[in-house]
């Protein structure tokens, strides 16, 4: 029997620099499967339905719940997000890697499951660096972009539960990093 796959947890407040840092390694790690989320909130602009998200009705989310279809699932920045537990088990179970990019509420429900699984947490290098990241990007009002900074001042000082921790300092640095780790988990039988 072929052995199972890797499951890789990736986490980080939003503004961390998490979505390129993730496209990087996947473009590199060719054999690793992407796990696209289930998530209520509404597309942003250049945000693909089953690419990025399969964008889905609170209505469908909480039957989903209730049918116990979700690995994990989390209420994040008042929408709700889930990994499809059947789509999790099937990949790993033909050996397939697979990365989860995932909050920390998610982190620690799969952390309590019985699945191997390596995890990180990616760092913005300030507080001060992320909150211009998230003005920067353009894409959130004053109010959601405070709430993703309190979230965000939270979820920092859970850091420590991560395996590993990659600060986003320097972009380049950072993708070296994260693809060492990887690099060396996938080698890992
Ligand atoms: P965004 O709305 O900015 O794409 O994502 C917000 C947060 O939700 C990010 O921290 C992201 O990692 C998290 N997230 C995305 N998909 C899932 C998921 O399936 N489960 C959980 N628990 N969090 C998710």
């Amino acid at each position: 029997m072929t052995g199972m796959g890797k499951l890789f947890l990736i986490s980080a407040p939003s503004g961390a620099g998490k979505t390129t840092l993730v496209r990087k390694v996947l473009n590199r790690f060719k054999s690793l499967f992407y796990s696209v989320s289930h998530t209520t909130r509404s597309p942003r602009k250049n945000e693909q339905d089953s690419v990025d998200y399969f964008f889905i009705s609170l209505e469908e989310f909480e039957r989903k719940i209730s049918q116990d279809h979700w690995l994990e699932w989390a209420k994040v920045h008042d929408n709700y997000y889930g990994t499809s537990k059947k789509f999790v088990r099937n990949c790993l179970g033909k050996g397939w890697d697979l990365l989860l990019d995932i909050d920390i509420q998610g982190a620690r429900q799969i952390m309590d499951s019985d699945l191997d699984l390596v995890s990180i947490f990616i760092m913005p290098p300030s507080f001060e660096i992320l909150f211009q990241r998230l003005e920067n990007r353009g894409t959130d009002s004053r109010e959601v972009i405070a709430r993703r900074l309190e979230n965000a001042k939270l979820e920092m000082t859970q850091k420590d539960m991560y395996q590993y921790v990659v600060v986003n300092d320097d972009l380049d640095e950072a993708i070296e990093e994260l693809c060492s780790i990887f690099e060396k988990e996938i080698a890992q039988p």
